[in-house]
């Protein structure tokens, strides 16, 4: 899909780009394409980023998430790359702090079957160490003196997420891009005969552009479906817990199974997070809520000394096989998708963004797309 000379669109010599869903994929899409000259709109049902990209830890976590080698860990190792310069220059642009840290991940056992699961990933996992339980107290002394030991991922850093969404949308509105809040697609508009998109139906009536990329999280189905291609994805729900001690507990991010505690600049720290397929439901659940806490407490005892802040729940992006989809499909000309990065789009935003990029001005892709391809779908399908 080349289309960086189109000279149709009313900006004149700019192509125009509409975005719909302006959480941090969208956002980041929109501020690549803006650096590529597209005059973008980013169209979002809500406010900006007030769905999963907000309820999340921040972790950029490439190699505690990942459980098996292959080109989704490393698209994760790419982003994580990129992550440091790509925040040092959005804190510039919009003057707001992403409070990055880089104290790392400790992966915990705290089972013995646990203690074998980690041991494997040793055999492929690029930045890691195997720390034994008095090593993992010297480096956190708070931790429960029941564990077994575990990884030490240094390079898994961390950033604050609700500031990178003010980053990014602070970054865009410099960049002249407009936004249109509180605006749902209600569905895309196709060309007859070709399936090219020509843009998207909205609650305030047409809006064209000439290409139109799809950053729906979890919603993204829902306006697939009538063009012909149902992406198995689903919203699959993260609650959270906010707490705050009056002195440190630790530094590193902490992670076990089930649960992990992450620490914030401002002194509080997040654990999380549930997971439930459940649709599109964030009511929070006492029970889960309390199941959340007794796990965070039975690594870290003194989370018994901490404050109770707030809890939240966010609906992440999953897709059947828990890889994303991102890229163009031949059945719908001017139209990219970036969707579906589950438990890892804060730590894939820079990535997706610079791959579609890419991807609209027909440039070679930093990764091969093929694994994230829509049209696999189809395949699945015809396999089954
Ligand atoms: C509890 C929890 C913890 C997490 N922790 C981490 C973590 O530590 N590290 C990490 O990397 N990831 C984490 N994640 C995952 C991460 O938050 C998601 O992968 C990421 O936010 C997905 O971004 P997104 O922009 O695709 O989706 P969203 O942030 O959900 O954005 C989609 C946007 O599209 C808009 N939209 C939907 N439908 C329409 C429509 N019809 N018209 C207009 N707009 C529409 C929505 O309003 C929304 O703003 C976590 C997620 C949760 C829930």
């Amino acid at each position: 899909m080349t289309i960086q000379n189109k000279q149709t669109s009313a900006a004149g010599t700019h192509p125009t780009a509409l975005i719909i869903g302006g959480g941090v994929i969208g956002c980041a899409a929109a501020y690549e394409l803006g650096k590529a000259g597209f005059r973008c709109t980013v169209l979002d049902k809500g406010g900006l980023a007030e769905e999963a990209s907000t309820a999340a830890a921040g972790m950029l976590g490439a190699q505690v998430e990942t459980h098996q080698p292959g080109p989704f860990y490393e698209m994760c190792r790419a982003s994580l790359r990129m992550y440091r310069d790509w925040t040092d220059e959005l804190e510039q642009v919009s003057g707001i702090s992403v409070q990055y840290r880089t104290e790392g991940i400790l992966r915990a056992a705290l089972t013995a079957e646990d203690e074998q699961e980690l041991r494997g990933r040793l055999a492929w996992i690029q930045e890691a160490a195997w720390l034994g339980p008095d090593e993992m107290l010297r480096l956190e002394p708070a931790l429960s003196p029941a564990i077994r030991g575990g990884l030490h991922l240094p390079a898994d850093h961390q950033v604050q997420p609700v500031s990178l969404a003010a980053a990014l949308k602070a970054a865009l509105v410099n960049q002249g891009c407009l936004l249109r809040e509180w605006t749902p697609a209600i569905r895309l508009l196709t060309e007859p005969g070709t399936g090219r998109v020509a843009g998207v139906q909205t609650s305030e009536g047409p809006l064209y552009a000439d290409l139109t990329v799809l950053a729906a999280g979890a919603w993204t189905p829902g306006l697939t479906e009538p063009i012909g291609l149902p992406l198995p994805m689903f919203p699959v729900k993260g609650q959270c817990i906010a707490v705050r001690t009056d002195a440190p507990l630790i530094r590193s991010t902490v992670f076990t199974k089930g649960c992990y505690i992450v620490p914030k600049l401002d002194g509080s720290y997040i654990i999380g997070a549930s997971q439930l397929e459940a649709g599109f439901d964030k009511r929070l659940h006492t029970q889960t809520i309390a199941e959340l806490y007794a796990k965070a407490a039975e690594l870290l005892p003194r989370m018994a000394e901490a404050e109770f802040v707030r809890t939240w729940a966010g609906l992440r992006p999953g897709t059947r096989d828990a890889l994303p989809f991102l890229g163009a499909w031949d059945g719908a000309p001017g139209l990219l998708l970036a969707t579906g990065q589950f438990r890892n789009g804060i730590l894939l935003a820079p990535v997706t963004g610079r791959l579609v990029k890419q991807a609209a001005l027909g440039e070679q892709p930093l990764l091969d797309l093929t694994p994230y391809a829509p049209s696999r779908v189809f395949r699945a399908a015809a396999t089954i």
